[in-house]
């Protein structure tokens, strides 16, 4: 006995689509997350803008969730998940570049 939940299409008034942060799970909505553009096995790169095609990886602009995925697709395990290989590494290193940038650090 299995009682499907329906899951409701629209809360509130969402005009935009969401996306789901693949570090902390937080959802939110397309412009508010960072997007990481690319295709598995051959390469990935910040797209802050969203107009890169391919497949995107989404995580909270602020917070950990930036520092954390880098650190993770670091490993050669971490990166597996999206086929990064050693475009994991330079990735990682371009967001933390990119996160760095402007705070004076
Ligand atoms: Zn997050």
């Amino acid at each position: 006995m299995s009682r499907r939940k329906r899951a409701c299409p629209r809360r509130s008034s969402a005009s935009e689509p969401q996306r789901t942060c693949v570090q902390c799970g937080a959802v939110r909505e397309k412009g508010g997350l960072l997007r990481i553009a690319g295709k598995p096995g051959v390469g990935w790169a910040p797209d802050p803008g969203g107009k890169l095609p391919g497949r995107g990886i989404y995580l909270c602009p602020v917070g950990e969730c930036v520092d954390r995925f880098a650190a993770r697709i670091r490993t050669p395990k971490g990166g597996a998940r999206w086929k990064m290989g050693v475009a994991g590494k330079e990735l990682a290193d371009r967001l933390v570049a990119s996160r760095c940038g402007g705070q004076g650090m």
